[in-house]
């Protein structure tokens, strides 16, 4: 048996390389990044290839080994090419995502040292950082003392979590489902009607409260909404505030909200997964004022702190919620659990086994600083008023609200012929050239171009480049319509 067992170690020894042979694999990794990160500037932001990575279904799962070098290959081929590049300052579509480089080296060394960061007995010093990641965030937030939170995967999870939170904490059963009422407007990102579904709530009733012409919240009436659903029988329980929609970038009047919320005792979410993080700077403070009024909020670090995907907050006012709702024992865990000390994430989160999150965001902090992140921030919102005054220069342009964060809509409006299909076309075009990529929406019924700064490789040069594109393809196709 023991020969056995160490031809078995001998055999299983590809999982632990020694010294050279990570340095090998490691050494081509790097040269691999450095090259993406050096050309990323003259690359594409979206490319439409033939197979679109098909060819990945090649190189199947077996004894087969392969070199680095050709697994780098088929990787460059099929999976970095295709589609959209995230990292590229072109990407002005939807809610840009990030990638700073700080962030990619916390992930390799909490891959490496795999700390376990859910549970504090087993790791202490993972969960004092993830905790002291909580209440800075909180204290921007403007947040008290005992916040409770989560690093999650993402704003969705974020959100998912915090409904569940909010069903607990005001003490909904089965029986209540059906009345009980979500206050939220038609710009509520989709992830909340989801979150609410995969809650057991897709019975409950969803008020879309109209809007002004800013695509914010009207809280006069979201106040006689439930007042009139309170008469009916019903049951107020959650409102959905925006802090930066996705669609326009709409900050609803947050401490409007807050009041009416608190006079009715409704719980108070605030989805900030793209927004909320402006409060760093002056500009976003002043239009975020109310945020401190909410129970809960969301706000993705993979977004607005130009995080690689993979990071989303939630924090919750009081800690006793988050706890109610997802704290576990378990025989196989006495030793864990009766450990003293700080409060374990896996006691406030639907997950036990986590990757470490807290370093891709402790790390990048401590290295640069704050200052970095809201200049960063500054920069966007300086871009997409750039970005609004110039288009609107440009004869034949028309445009939404000016900005107040980071998103601009507009279209073009041309002299004969359909304005919907003329921009349905005119973002082909501009897709089709690949060097930006932009996105739509439908705005009452109305095609609109996009132009969300959020990447922190977007620049002055980028919006200019922008500019010239769209220009220069919106030329092309008058041309070709007046022929
Ligand atoms: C992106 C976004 C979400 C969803 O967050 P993910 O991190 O993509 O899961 C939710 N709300 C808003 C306002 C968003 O912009």
């Amino acid at each position: 048996m023991r020969d056995k067992i160490l031809e078995l170690e001998k055999k299983a020894s590809p999982l632990e390389p020694n010294v050279e042979q990570r340095k090998l694999v490691r050494d081509k990794v790097v040269a691999y990044t450095e090259r993406f990160i050096n050309e990323i500037e003259d690359e594409k932001a979206f490319n439409i290839t033939a197979d679109k990575g098909a060819g990945i279904y090649d190189f199947p799962f077996g004894e087969e080994q392969l070199d680095i070098d050709t697994v780098l290959e088929v990787f460059r081929e099929n999976v970095e090419k295709p589609g959209l590049n995230p990292a590229s300052g072109g990407h002005l579509a939807y809610i840009p995502g990030g990638g700073i480089y700080y962030s990619s080296l916390g992930d390799y060394i909490a891959a490496i040292t795999n700390r376990y960061a859910g549970v504090f007995y087993p790791s202490p010093g993972a969960v004092r950082m993830t905790n002291m990641l909580i209440k800075w965030m909180a204290n921007l937030i403007g947040y008290p003392e005992g916040t409770a939170g989560n690093l999650t995967s993402g704003g969705s999870i974020a959100n998912l979590t915090a409904i569940v939170t909010a069903r607990d904490a005001k003490g909904l059963k089965g029986v209540d489902y059906q009345k009980c009422v979500v206050y939220t407007t038609k710009q509520a990102h989709h992830c909340i009607d989801k979150a609410l579904n995969i809650a057991g709530l897709a019975e409950a009733i969803r008020r879309f409260i109209p809007m002004d012409e800013g695509h914010k919240m009207i809280p006069q009436e979201l106040d006689k909404q439930i007042i009139k659903d309170k008469e009916s029988g019903l049951i107020p329980w959650l409102i959905v505030a925006a802090a930066g929609t996705t669609d326009v970038g709409a900050v609803d009047p947050l401490e409007d909200i807050g009041k009416i919320s608190k006079d009715h005792g409704l719980w108070y979410h605030m989805d900030g997964a793209y927004g909320a993080f402006f409060v760093m700077t002056k500009k976003g403070k002043a239009l975020l004022k109310g945020m401190e009024l909410s129970d809960s909020i969301v706000m993705d670090p993979h977004k607005s702190l130009f995080l690689p995907y993979g990071l989303g907050v939630l924090l919750v006012k009081e800690e006793k919620h988050l706890q109610y709702s997802h704290r576990y024992s378990a025989n196989y865990l006495q030793d864990v659990i009766e450990a003293e000390g700080e409060l374990s994430p896996a006691n406030i989160s639907p997950e036990l086994t986590k990757h470490f999150r807290a370093l891709r965001l402790w790390l990048p902090l401590k290295l640069c600083g704050t200052a970095p992140f809201i200049a960063c921030l500054e920069e966007k919102l300086l871009l997409a008023k750039y970005f609004y005054d110039q288009i609107g220069k440009i004869p034949g342009f028309e445009r939404g609200k000016e900005p107040e964060l980071s998103v601009v809509t507009f279209r073009y409006v041309p002299k004969d012929g359909d304005a919907n299909s003329f921009n349905k076309k005119l973002l082909q075009e501009i897709l089709n050239d690949g060097r930006i990529f932009l996105s739509s929406t439908d705005l009452e019924g109305v095609f609109t171009l996009r132009l969300a700064v959020l990447a922190f490789r977007s620049h002055l040069r980028t919006i200019d480049e922008a500019l010239e594109i769209i220009v220069q393809k919106t030329d092309e196709l008058v041309r070709v319509n007046t022929q």
